[in-house]
């Protein structure tokens, strides 16, 4: 029997995702980002599947060496650089790229002394104002890592949207009119496009995109759907009901006695909850797929079940399946009724559901 909860993962959909990206991007390398565990798909799991990505992207220097740990050879760039200086002979060690986004990892990096130079990549700030030099510092910043020997040359740029997921603002159009006017004659590789950009902007995929959710199957823009995009969910939540019971109309159900049946109904108990990541702000009415057909959640989520209204006449039964989210019920579709973005569901499974490899 498998396991339940359980997080299946489509080896095929992911292979199949980063072929469609790369039908939509087709002058761009990729850097698949799997970062925070490949967004819960399993960082091994994802980099085994996508052995065809030029690189990968990864938040944090022990995800990159997880990967390499695990016998990836690809290009490694940290999203947000390294945090110490000492992380500066890791990077070496693992031929791990990092991103340079502040004065004071400048600074680390101008006082190093490694075995072999570092590949840069540098982060302009184009608007988004989190992280990166401002188009003031930009040339200065670029002088003085030309004239760092710890700098592979040539130095590649890299820059982020803040609002490629509305396909109406105009921040994009003027992000990208920042970064081309800045980079344009730089002679190493030039990246901006997470998703949002490579779906959405196509001027902006530049050398390398940098997908996150869109591999994953999942559209980063509200009310849209990956399938739109000929992109395949990678994610199916399976669970179980464990429980099928009458219940009478004015009858409250869980915690709180949140939920009052108003007609005679069937309550199903379904094994999952909080303490697997679903969310307990969870309202009456997110769907859940069981039997080919959505049924709605009524009652508070808890931390081990929660409870949906089968209907009347309802013939599941214990140990039927239990969808919360897969290819039939899109994780997008359940974020929105939860007030949240896919991406934090996907992310925030916790180690109690088994993640498996399809
Ligand atoms: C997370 C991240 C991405 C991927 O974003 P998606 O919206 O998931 O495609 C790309 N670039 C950077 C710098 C990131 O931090």
């Amino acid at each position: 029997m498998k396991p339940f909860p359980r997080a299946e993962i489509s080896a095929q959909a992911l292979k199949d995702n980063l072929a469609r990206l790369r039908q939509i991007a087709p002058n761009s390398r990729v850097m698949a980002v799997v970062k925070a565990n490949g967004y819960g798909h399993g960082l091994m799991n994802v980099a085994n599947c996508l052995t065809e990505a030029d690189g990968f992207g990864l938040a944090r220097l022990e995800e990159a060496l997880a990967l390499r740990a695990g016998g990836v050879k690809a290009k490694l760039v940290l999203l947000e650089g390294f945090f110490r200086q000492v992380d500066l002979m890791t990077l070496v060690e693992h031929d791990i790229d990092t991103v340079i986004h502040n004065e004071v990892q400048l600074e680390m990096l101008e006082n190093a002394s490694l075995s072999k130079p570092v590949t840069v990549w540098l982060k302009l700030d184009s608007g988004m104002h989190r992280l990166g030099f401002t188009p003031e510092q930009f040339a200065s910043v670029y002088a003085r890592l030309e004239a760092c020997p710890q700098v592979a040359k040539p130095i590649h740029i890299m820059s982020h949207f803040a609002c490629a997921d509305e396909p109406d603002n105009s921040m994009t159009v003027d992000q990208l009119a920042v970064f081309e006017a800045l980079t344009k004659n730089s002679p190493g590789y030039r990246t901006l496009a997470n998703s949002a950009g490579t779906l959405y902007w196509p001027d902006s995929q530049a050398d390398w995109i940098r997908p996150g959710i869109a591999l994953y199957g999942v559209s980063p823009v509200m009310g849209d759907l990956g399938l739109n995009h000929g992109l395949e969910p990678a994610m199916a939540l399976v669970s179980q009901l464990i429980a099928v019971r009458d219940h009478k109309a004015g009858e409250p159900v869980g915690y709180g006695c949140y939920w009052y049946a108003k007609e005679d109904t069937r309550l199903g108990v379904v094994a999952i909850g909080y303490g697997d990541g679903y969310p307990r702000n969870a309202p009456e009415g997110t769907p859940v797929w069981i039997n080919g057909r959505r049924v709605p959640v009524v009652g508070r989520v808890s931390m081990d079940m929660l409870t949906v209204d089968l209907g009347k006449d309802a013939k599941d039964s214990i140990g039927d399946d239990a969808i919360l989210w897969g290819k039939a019920l899109p994780v997008e579709e359940v974020a929105e009724h939860i007030g949240t973005i896919a991406y934090e569901l996907v992310t925030k499974l916790t180690p109690r559901v088994a993640v498996c490899l399809e």
